[in-house]
């Protein structure tokens, strides 16, 4: 009785729970290619998506959408409570997106440190004196990132000596420089070996129960988003082919014949 009193209200405080992000209706196509097709997409504050999908199913181009780092053909994203429909990706991070990419960004001539500092750019602190400006508050959160990833020997190290791996989680760090409350992880353990992805994982989950951040995740290593993730999206061809939690999507056979069938 308690527990079924409990899911109810759970069930309850979610439904009255505004999401955090709201998509409706994303159309992008690249000359004939038609990438994301009429996507609806919300996410709840503190939620982590899996989006799942074969490639080319049109997964970087809808962040690419949701991030605003390209324009959509149509359709509209409420985020925050802020119509972002229309801005550029530096107003969309500023108003608490960050992401990382499916090709690494990050200054491979800059050392790690000095990389985390600059994720402060999309808090619109600008390129120039970026470095020598970073106040206590800023240089306490770039060491606390490194040290939560693991890695503060390699502070001083320069970027483009880290392993592919610890690029990617360094990218994160650089997204997390600013507190965003959604962050979007493209192919987020590509490259990486099994105990940074332990590292990630961890990361991930740490960053999301202590600072309520909420992810959306891009993924092909079914085991990783399977034990991360609160709900699974899976895209097909540019549409959204199944959305539920990772028990009904591992239970979905229009699912498993499409995507999870290998
Ligand atoms: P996924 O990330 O799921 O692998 P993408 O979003 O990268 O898929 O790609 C979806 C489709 O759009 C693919 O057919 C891809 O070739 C095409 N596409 C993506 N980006 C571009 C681009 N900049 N120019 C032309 N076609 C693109
Ligand atoms: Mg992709």
């Amino acid at each position: 009785m308690t527990s079924s009193a409990q899911l109810s209200n759970q069930a309850t405080t979610i439904a009255d729970c505004p999401p955090l992000l709201r998509a409706r209706g994303i159309v992008k196509s690249f000359g004939g290619i038609r990438a994301v097709q009429g996507v609806d997409f919300d996410v709840a504050p503190g939620e982590i998506t899996g989006l799942v999908g074969p490639n080319g199913s049109g997964k970087s181009t809808l962040l690419s959408c949701l991030s605003r780092d390209i324009a959509m053909d149509s359709g509209s994203i409420l985020f925050n409570g802020a119509d972002i429909s229309k801005m550029r990706a530096m107003e969309a991070a500023r108003s608490g997106m960050g992401r990382t990419f499916q090709n690494v960004r990050i200054f491979p001539e800059m050392s790690v440190w000095e990389n985390a500092l600059m994720g402060r750019q999309w808090k619109g602190v600008g390129l120039r004196g970026l470095l020598s400006s970073a106040d206590d508050d800023t240089r306490r959160r770039a060491t606390d990132l490194i040290e939560l990833m693991r890695f503060p020997q390699l502070a001083h190290e320069y970027a483009g000596n880290l392993s592919g791996g610890q690029k990617r989680l360094l990218e994160l760090v650089m997204a997390m420089m600013s507190r965003p409350k959604l962050v979007m992880l493209d192919e987020a353990t590509s490259g990486v070996n099994p105990t940074l992805i332990e590292s990630l994982k961890q990361y991930v989950m740490g960053l999301n129960r202590d600072e309520g951040v909420a992810f959306i995740i891009v993924e092909h290593n079914i085991g990783f988003i399977f034990s991360v993730a609160d709900r699974i999206v899976v895209l097909d061809s540019g549409k959204i082919l199944a959305d539920g939690s990772p028990d009904e999507i591992r239970q979905n056979q229009e699912v498993i014949g499409a995507y999870l069938g290998a």
